[in-house]
């Protein structure tokens, strides 16, 4: 692939590069300094001037597989660091003990490269854990409690809840919130020796109890859980809440733009709010990062959830994550999507800072723009028939082939052709035949004609069929110096044109036809089980025959099959001896009313 830093740059305008532009124009980050690595105010103020003009964050928490909205948000994210001369550090935010797996970490690391992106940037490898800034973290949570702003609170959950109030109702002061600084620091020490048993107790940032926002109403900022944690193993038997530790993450990176999601948009009070408290400390550098939010990817017909989509693996509803029917992305790269066909969708369908829902055949718009010029062209018959043609010996010779040629793709002539062979006999979709045709149907039925596709002119003579009136070969009769490509090939006119494959050279492979994994567009609307809409259609298999120039291609090469869409060699079951080629899409989108 052309690598994303060659792409067009013009992109249009969307409301976060209007920001980065601004803060560039005035300089807003210009005195920054780096000190190699991610750290504390001291630790940056010894560095250099920061060469990346931005920092932006890719922040997975490595629970799962990535899926197509993770893609937008990456193709954002290292997007914007690549077009503003800034980096984009790939952070994994480990921070929750229990739900983490080396697994996820290696396949995030592997969809993030093969979207095109890397996190060494400068000569410097920017891949961070969350967790490796558990001690900071600690060392904010005991500065807070001596300024004066957190404190141990030892209600029950039960209480808590109570008195945080709600939308209309104020919440109510904990009889915690007013204990003195020394007894909270002792207590919260207590919590991270182990003395203190899981849910006895809290650390509470002190904000305001009475904000109309109910994330100000003393957060909780540290929990006890004895829990072993992948990297830190059992040091720590308190771990950070999510809304504090992310902040504090984005500060030690030093990073500027801090872009999430719009179900964060009510924690932003608060994430600048720690900043804040934590730069007035001097312990991380100023000026602090800042938070934006876009809305996150809805895609008809598809889920995007990670637990939800565990869910369809671990019940065995899809053969796993790397199903080509899953919106993962290594579900995607089997299916046949290309790096630049969910580049291409990404910037079709922008950032913007409300909800809504994209359709999917935006998706396979962008994979079938993104193909159509590039993948090599052959022929296939998905549900074949023979067609013999009886006066083949007379006209050609017993036993002859003949030599057809077409095009590799008929925009690029210098990449060449195809060689295949014509006989008397040759495979022609089911479809092509009808004993009575219906009005406007131009393909074979008793007396028409019809070109086989870089082949010759036929006459259809009729059909054999077996006890249960299925149609078990076609007959037609071969019209002379029809060939095309041959002088005077053009003096028979037809109006319909099949594709086909010799008998004696076509190579069987198993074809996997895919198609959307649920029925309706919005798998959960009104309340619904996604399982109950399910496409239970959603994949066949059929056995089917292609072009001899099909033979020894390797797994995930994409071509266009005539007439039938775009296919690729599947990257798991494709084999030397065993061609297997997944429906990528169709030619066209089949599902539009
Ligand atoms: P999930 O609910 O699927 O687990 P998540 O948001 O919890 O998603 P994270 O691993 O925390 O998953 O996400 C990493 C980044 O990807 C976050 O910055 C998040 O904003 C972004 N992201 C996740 N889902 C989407 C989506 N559908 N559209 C755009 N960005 C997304
Ligand atoms: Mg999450």
């Amino acid at each position: 692939m052309t690598s994303p830093a060659d792409k067009d740059i013009h992109k249009p305008s969307n409301f976060l590069r209007q920001i980065i532009e601004h803060d560039l124009a005035k300089g807003t980050y210009s005195g920054r300094q780096w000190g190699g690595s991610p750290g504390d105010a001291a630790h940056h103020a010894g560095g250099q001037p920061d060469p990346a003009k931005v920092r932006l964050r890719f922040p997975p928490e490595p629970n799962g597989y990535l899926h197509v909205g993770h893609a937008k948000s990456i193709c954002l994210n290292f997007g914007l660091a690549r077009d503003y001369q800034g980096v984009c550090h790939l952070r994994f935010d480990d921070t929750n003990p229990e739900k983490e797996d080396t697994e996820y970490v290696n396949a995030i690391k592997d969809a993030v490269q093969w979207l095109g992106f890397d996190w060494h940037n400068n000569g410097e490898n920017n891949l961070y854990q969350a967790s490796d800034y558990f001690d900071f973290m600690y060392r904010a949570a005991e500065y807070l409690i001596e300024s004066g702003n957190a404190y141990v609170d030892e209600q029950s959950a039960d209480e808590m809840r109570i008195n945080r109030g709600d939308f209309v109702k104020p919440g109510v002061n904990s009889p915690f919130r007013s204990r003195p600084v020394a007894e909270n620091l002792a207590r919260f020490r207590e919590m991270r020796d182990g003395k203190l048993a899981d849910g006895a107790a809290v650390l509470r940032a002190k904000i305001d109890m009475a904000s109309p926002n109910i994330n100000l109403r003393d957060p909780a900022i540290y929990r006890i859980r004895r829990a072993h944690h992948h990297n830190t193993g059992d040091k720590w038997c308190i771990y950070p809440m999510y809304t504090y530790a992310h902040p504090i993450e984005d500060a030690l990176e030093q990073i500027t733009h801090s872009i999430c999601t719009l179900e964060f948009e009510d924690q932003r009070p608060f994430y600048d709010w720690l900043l804040d408290k934590l730069a007035e400390g001097q312990l991380i550098a100023s000026p602090h990062p800042r938070q934006y939010e876009f809305a996150r990817l809805n895609l008809t017909y598809v889920l995007t959830s990670k637990r939800k989509l565990a869910q369809l693996v671990n019940e065995k509803r899809v053969s796993g994550w790397d199903d080509p029917r899953m919106p993962t992305i290594v579900g995607l790269r089997r299916r046949g999507y290309t790096p630049e066909a969910i580049h291409l969708f990404a910037e079709r369908i922008g950032v913007t800072k409300s909800d809504s829902w994209i359709d999917y055949s935006t998706l396979e718009g962008a994979l079938r723009d993104t193909l159509d010029p590039i993948a090599p062209r052959a022929m296939a018959v998905l549900d074949p028939v023979k067609l013999v043609l009886t006066n083949w010996d007379e006209v050609m010779g017993a036993g002859k082939l003949d030599d057809c040629s077409a095009p590799v793709h008929p925009h690029h002539p210098e990449q060449g052709k195809r060689e295949f062979k014509i006989g008397k006999e040759v495979w022609i979709e089911r479809t092509d035949y009808e004993e009575t045709p219906p009005k406007g149907f131009f393909r074979l039925f008793p007396g028409n004609k019809v070109r086989l596709k870089y082949g010759h002119v036929i006459e259809c003579t009729g059909a054999s069929k077996d006890a249960n009136g299925q149609v078990t070969e076609v007959q037609a009769k071969l019209i002379p110096d029809t060939k095309s490509g041959t002088p005077g090939s053009d003096a028979v006119k037809v109006k319909g044109v099949i594709t086909w494959v010799g008998v004696n050279d076509a190579v069987q492979a198993e074809v996997r036809l895919y198609d959307r994994l649920f029925t309706e567009a919005h798998p959960e609307a009104d309340g619904k089980d996604f399982l109950e809409n399910l496409n239970p259609n959603s994949l066949s298999v059929v056995t089917a025959y292609v072009e001899p120039s099909l033979a020894g291609v390797a797994a995930g090469q994409r071509f266009q099959f005539e007439r039938h869409g775009y296919f690729v060699t599947d990257l798991k079951d494709h084999a030397s001896g065993k061609v297997v080629f997944n429906r990528v899409t169709g030619m066209k989108d089949s599902w539009a009313k």
